[in-house]
C-alpha cells in the first residue's frame, strides 16, 4: 500500500477510469440484478454505516429489517413469518438447508433438488456435507414430480422447489412437491430468489408461497426484481422458531446470540430494499412486473418471427432460445444446455429489446 495517500482528485480519476470499464446495464441482457431504484440508492446512502450484525446498536435499522420481512411475509401469504435479510439467494439457500439438517439429524443426509436448481445448492451441499440428489425436469422444464418419491429415503432431510428458475424462468409444481414432502415428514424449501418478487405481482396466479401448507421456507431476493442495492436477500420461515435452531452465542455483541450466517451485515441495503417496496407499493410493483413480462413477450414474438421460438414458454421474465450466434455488443448468457438466455429486468427497456431484435434480424438477412 502507498506510504502517503494520494489526492482525492487522483483517486477519483483512477476510480472513474475503472468504472468506465464496467459494462453499462444498457447492454446487459443476462443479469438478474438491475440498476437500483433511485429511492434504494438514496436510502442506502442514509444508512451506510449501519451494521445489522450488531442490531442493538442500530435499533432503528433493525426495525426496518423486521418491517422488510413483514412486508415480504404478507406478500407471500404469511404475515407472521420469521426471517432475516441475507446477502442474497446463496446465503438464504444455505441457511434453509442448515435448518433442515438441524431438524433431522441423520448420519448421511441428502437433499433433493430439481435439475434446474441454482448452483448455490452445490455450494450449500458442499459446505453442509449433504448429498445432492437431482430430479430431472419434465418437457416443460419443471421438476418431474413422478420421480420424486423414488429418490426419497430415510436419509432425505429436505426437498427443494424453484419458483422462477435461473436459466428458463420456470416455476416447479410447488403444491405437488410440498405435498410429497409433507407426506414423508420432510422439510420443503422454495427457492424464489428470482420469482419471489415477480409472481405476487402477476395477473395469473402461480402457487408457490406459504399459502401452500407444506412450504417451510422461502428465499426471496430484493436485489433482483426488488431493484434494491446489492446485497439484499431474504430468508423467510413459516415457523419463526426454526431460525433459532441456527443460533450461535455472540457474547460481545448487543445480542447474546445470532442465527445469521454473515457477521457484519449491510443496514443500507436492507433499508433501501424496504424503501423500494414502500415507495412503489403493490400497484407500482405490478406495473414494473407487467412491463418486464410485456417485454419478455415482445422478445419471444420477435425471436419467433425470425424462426427462433423460445425453448419453453417461461412463467417469469427469463427467456431462452436455440439461437446459436453470439449477438455482438450485447451481454447475454448461455444455459447449461447451450441455449441463449435473456432476462428482461427492469433496466431492459423496450428500446433495448427492439435494437436487439433488429440486430438478430440483420444477422438472419
Ligand atoms: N437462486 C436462484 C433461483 C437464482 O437465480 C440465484 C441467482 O441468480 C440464486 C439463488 C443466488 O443468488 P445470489 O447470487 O444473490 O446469491
Amino acid at each position: 500500500m502507498r506510504e502517503i495517500g494520494c489526492s482525492e482528485e487522483e483517486l477519483l480519476s483512477f476510480f472513474s477510469r475503472c468504472k468506465e470499464r464496467d459494462t453499462s446495464y444498457d447492454r446487459i441482457l443476462s443479469s438478474m440484478c438491475t440498476r437500483p431504484h433511485p429511492v434504494a440508492a438514496r436510502v442506502h446512502a442514509l444508512f451506510m454505516e449501519a451494521n445489522l450484525g450488531d442490531p442493538g446498536l442500530f435499533a432503528g435499522t433493525a426495525t426496518l429489517e423486521r418491517l422488510l420481512i413483514q412486508r415480504i411475509g404478507e406478500l407471500l401469504h404469511h404475515s407472521g413469518a420469521g426471517g432475516y435479510a441475507t446477502s442474497g439467494g446463496t446465503e438464504s439457500n444455505i441457511q434453509a438447508l442448515r435448518i433442515a439438517k438441524k431438524l433431522k439429524p441423520v448420519t448421511c443426509p441428502n437433499v433433493i433438488v430439481p435439475e434446474s436448481a441454482h448452483f448455490s445448492f452445490d455450494k450449500a451441499c458442499d459446505i453442509l456435507s449433504l448429498e445432492m440428489r437431482t430430479i430431472p425436469l419434465d418437457a416443460g422444464f419443471r421438476m418431474d414430480v413422478e420421480s420424486l418419491d423414488s429418490r426419497i429415503d430415510q436419509n432425505t432431510i429436505a426437498v427443494v422447489g424453484v419458483a422462477g428458475s435461473t436459466e428458463y424462468g420456470m416455476v416447479d409444481p410447488i403444491e405437488e412437491i410440498s405435498a410429497i414432502a409433507r407426506d414423508q415428514g420432510l422439510y420443503c424449501h422454495v427457492d424464489a430468489a428470482f420469482g419471489g418478487l415477480v409472481l405476487p405481482f402477476m395477473n395469473r396466479t402461480i402457487p408457490f408461497d406459504f399459502s401452500i401448507p407444506g412450504v417451510d421456507s422461502i428465499s426471496v431476493d430484493p436485489h433482483k426484481m426488488g431493484m434494491s442495492t446489492i446485497p439484499t436477500g431474504c430468508l423467510l420461515t413459516r415457523d419463526p422458531s426454526h431460525l433459532s435452531l441456527l443460533n450461535i452465542p455472540t457474547p460481545y455483541l448487543t445480542v447474546k446470540q445470532e442465527s445469521t450466517l454473515m457477521g457484519t451485515r449491510s443496514g443500507g441495503a436492507v433499508a433501501g430494499a424496504l424503501a423500494v417496496l414502500e415507495y412503489l407499493g403493490e400497484a407500482g410493483m405490478r406495473a414494473v412486473v407487467s412491463g418486464c413480462m410485456r417485454n419478455t413477450e415482445r422478445l419471444i414474438d420477435g425471436m419467433e418471427t425470425y424462426g427462433f421460438p423460445p425453448v419453453v414458454r417461461p412463467d417469469v421474465n427469463v427467456a431462452a432460445f436455440a439461437y446459436p450466434k453470439v449477438p455482438s455488443g450485447w451481454h447475454v448468457s448461455w444455459t447449461r444446455k447451450g441455449h441463449l438466455r435473456i432476462v428482461c429486468m427492469p433496466h431492459v427497456h423496450r428500446s433495448m429489446i427492439e435494437s436487439f431484435l433488429q440486430e438478430v434480424g440483420d444477422s438472419c438477412a
